[in-house]
């Protein structure tokens, strides 16, 4: 699946251009979303608010995301300057002039910056700032063939086609239906050739060797298939046959062995998908693919029962056809709200899924999400029974991210999930893969905006008597307290529990004095954020609600202003002096 792009914008002048690229690339890649500049754009007018532009330009290159800038060239070509290495893995940067006036390609020849460039430049009326030679002669990039086809050799690739620009024909090979389009000057009897074919490249230099992505190479439940060095097994297995690496398309291999680290390491190392059959054919993999695949395709094989067989289809073999896949959750923390605290892997795992499951309020903040993706949004708080829904579809083969805010472990899914994974005897939910991605939580997001109040030890609770005795609560505030621990109250107070957070404060006012800061972080990294400091004395519980961060301080923790007195910070000191410990 390609990554859909990122348009960015720096101010609301943007905005309405945005929208048109927005609309142009939804077609055909869908989740495309606007990222706006925090303090330029109101984040509700954006799908993502970032706060500093290289940065964010920077994290989106490198995590492969294709780049719609609306600014100036310059400014997009000196955030990512230091990245550009590679020239082989670079997503498409294209700079848009902000009224729509220019559309500029700038890095990602090889994965269709021009056709991108050509999409929007047709939505906006204006003719791209093409600059490619090979495009600009053929009006197509043949070093670029689209999803399912693989070059052999990029540098074989590019003096193919600076021949062809000086002027030589060549014939085609093979079945190249998007070249029908291109401007090449053909002739049967060229001495120069481009040839589709899953055989491997001869290395001669007088053809372009383009892959299909048509082989399926299946495993049988075949122990002799030693685990460590599979994947070079399957490549000698493919060297053998005459096939080309590029043209394997999927790792098929009976249900049994799901979980199999091996085969997930040589899929991985083959860079391509691990599917799965639930077949009982499983010992024979010449059979596996016979009873498993649904296009036409001819079976390679050493007679019966060899360990490693291939099958070659007419065309391009779309892997979400074969077979089903292991099924995977991940449970993720989104952070406190804002896009720049949510952790790569967690964004990852976002793009990734099939289904997005979660509190409706943590679902919309997660979004939004393209349209093959299904959203399982719920008002239900019961947490038990979504774990669960959540382990049914991924055991069926969908991918899975199951969305907490904050961090997934902190008062939230990834405890409910595991509980119901232990309680569980069913195989299938076994054979998920499970991952836990962790997330920012309101306690350190808080912090950190207030300075360190967490420098020193400090213990998080949750004050909600909903899962535990209210006793349980009073006794570890009661030596928290007592312990001179920064506490860090979730769930602090709400409408089905209203004298709780007072009783808190009460036992905590026995063993802190009046002066101890108090931080207050209302909806931290979200619209309407607010912080404020006081001190135990101050705390009144109306001014805390169930989306406010409570943090008592230690008897250490202490406030001040630098020398501007711009503003006020609060930290917890990292040593500590006995004589100030007034328990
Ligand atoms: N898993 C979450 C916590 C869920 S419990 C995390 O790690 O942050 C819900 C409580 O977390 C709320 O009652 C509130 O006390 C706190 N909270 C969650 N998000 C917050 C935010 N953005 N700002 C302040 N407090 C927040």
């Amino acid at each position: 699946m390609t990554t859909p792009p990122a348009i960015v914008i720096l101010g609301v002048g943007a905005l309405a251009t945005a929208r048109r690229v927005q609309s142009a690339v939804l077609s055909t890649c869908p989740g495309a979303s606007v990222h706006g500049l925090q303090g330029r754009v109101a984040d509700a007018d954006v799908d993502v608010a970032f706060t500093e532009l290289a940065s964010h330009l920077r994290a989106l290159y490198a995590s492969g995301t294709p780049i719609v800038a609306l600014c100036a060239a310059g400014i997009v070509i000196r955030c990512i300057a230091p990245l550009l290495a590679n020239k082989g893995s670079e997503p498409p940067v294209l700079a848009v002039a902000e009224d729509g006036s220019a559309v500029v390609p700038l890095l990602g020849g090889l994965s269709g910056v021009n056709a991108m460039a050509r999409e929007i430049a047709a939505a906006l009326d204006v003719p791209p700032a093409i600059t490619t030679s090979g495009e600009l002669r053929f009006g197509a990039c043949v070093l670029n063939p689209p999803d399912g086809y693989a070059l052999a050799s990029i540098d074989q690739g590019k003096r193919f086609v600076s021949d062809l620009l000086a002027g030589e024909a060549t014939r085609i090979e093979g079945d190249a239906p998007w070249l029908d389009d291109v401007q090449l000057l053909r002739a049967d009897d060229a001495r120069r050739a481009i040839r589709v074919t899953p055989l491997a490249w001869s290395g001669a230099t007088d053809e372009l060797v383009i892959h299909p992505r048509s082989v399926v190479v299946a495993i049988g439940d075949v122990r002799d298939v030693r685990d460590e060095g599979l994947h070079e097994r399957i490549l000698e297995a493919a060297r053998e046959r005459g096939l080309a690496a590029q043209a394997l398309a999927v790792l098929l291999a009976p249900a049994a062995r799901i979980g199999d680290a091996a085969l997930q390491q040589a899929a991985d190392a083959l860079q391509i998908p691990l599917r799965f059959a639930d077949d009982d054919a499983s010992s024979d993999p010449a059979r596996l693919l016979g009873n498993t695949l649904r296009m036409p395709h001819k079976i390679l094989g050493d007679g019966n029962r060899a360990p490693i067989a291939f099958a070659i289809a007419h065309a391009p073999v779309d892997p979400a056809t074969v077979g089903r896949a292991r099924g995977k959750l991940s449970v993720i923390g989104l952070g406190p709200g804002d896009a720049s605290l949510m952790v790569p892997a967690a964004r990852a795992a976002l793009a990734q899924a099939t289904d997005i499951l979660g509190y409706e309020t943590y679902v919309k903040m997660a979004g939004p999400f393209r349209a093959d993706q299904r959203v399982h949004g719920t008002d239900n708080r019961e947490e038990m029974q979504r774990a669960r829904h959540a382990f049914e579809l991924a055991s069926a083969g969908r991918h899975v991210a199951m969305v907490s805010s904050g961090d997934p472990g902190v008062f939230a899914m990834a405890a409910a999930v595991l509980e119901a994974l232990d309680e569980s005897r069913d195989p299938a939910w076994a054979a998920v893969e499970l991952e836990i991605v962790p997330g920012v939580s309101a306690a350190l997001a808080t912090a950190a905006q207030a300075g360190a109040p967490l420098g020193h030890d400090f213990c998080m609770l949750s004050l909600s008597d909903n899962l535990k005795p209210w006793s349980v609560i009073e006794t570890r505030l009661r030596h928290a307290a007592e312990a001179d621990l920064v506490m860090a109250f979730y769930n602090p107070i709400s409408r089905a529990r209203p004298w709780q957070l007072d009783k808190a404060l009460e036992i905590v006012r026995d063993f802190r004095g009046p002066q101890t800061i108090v931080v207050l972080g209302r909806d931290i990294g979200r619209p309407g954020a607010a912080l404020k400091t006081t001190t135990l004395a101050g705390l009144k519980s109306a001014d805390v609600d169930m989306r406010t961060m409570v943090i008592i301080g230690s008897s250490m923790t202490r406030a001040f202003r630098p020398a501007d007195r711009s503003r006020e910070w609060i930290y917890t000191p990292r040593w500590y002096k006995s004589a100030d410990f007034n328990v």
